[in-house]
């Protein structure tokens, strides 16, 4: 596995945009009376896929924190979610399969877990580069909660990922002009190993 060679301050930035999106996330789940211990689903089992190199070289930060056999266990997981994923993709189910990263419900690396994983659940909206507005009204206990509500509070993803677009910029400089797209399942960041930048 090759090690990561990555500057402090760029993690140190991550960190900060993760706080500021747990703080948003905290604040309007708490006017929404949202609380994930009420809810008999795991958010965990969506279909997420991410979509920076940054993103990818914190969470193998947090990995290589780890033992070989539990890292070689994750290996495992991913291996069995791709192959699951492929199949439903093939047959054209819903791709409900949990992440490679849960165990017992709970969230192996939870401080390095990706930008959807903090946002996914409350009412939130992103205005995209051409303008448009997208509106997600939350997971179906959030809608259950705001149903009734005149004015439902909504999380602004805009700013915090114009944030994170920056960083990614400055991480990769101009290495992002030759580096493909990342369009990934956790479980492919798992498979590959920590990102090759050159
Ligand atoms: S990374 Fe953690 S929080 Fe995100 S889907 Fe996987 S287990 Fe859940």
């Amino acid at each position: 596995m090759s090690q990561l060679d990555i500057p402090q301050q760029i993690f140190s930035e991550l960190e900060r945009i993760y706080a500021a999106m747990d703080a948003e996330y905290d604040r309007v789940a708490s006017r929404i009376g949202l609380s994930c211990s009420a809810c008999l689903d795991n958010c965990c089992r969506s279909y997420f896929r991410h979509h920076t190199y940054v993103e990818w070289a914190y969470l193998w930060h947090g990995l290589q924190q780890m033992g070989s056999s539990r890292l070689e266990v994750f290996r495992e997981r991913a291996g069995s979610y791709m192959e699951t994923l492929r199949s439903r993709l093939t047959e054209n189910k819903p791709s409900r399969i949990m992440c490679p990263l849960n165990e017992d419900g709970w969230c192996a690396i939870y401080s390095h877990r990706m930008v959807i994983c903090r946002l996914h659940g409350v009412p939130n909206q992103v205005r995209m580069p051409d303008g448009r507005v997208r509106n997600f009204p939350g997971c179906h206990l959030c809608q259950d909660l705001t149903r009734s509500m005149d004015r439902i509070p909504c999380l602004d993803r805009t700013p915090l990922y114009t944030e994170l677009a920056a960083l990614e910029r400055r991480f990769l400089g101009e290495r992002a002009k030759s580096l493909p797209k990342v369009d990934m399942t956790l479980a492919q960041m798992i498979l590959e190993g920590p990102p090759k930048l050159e």
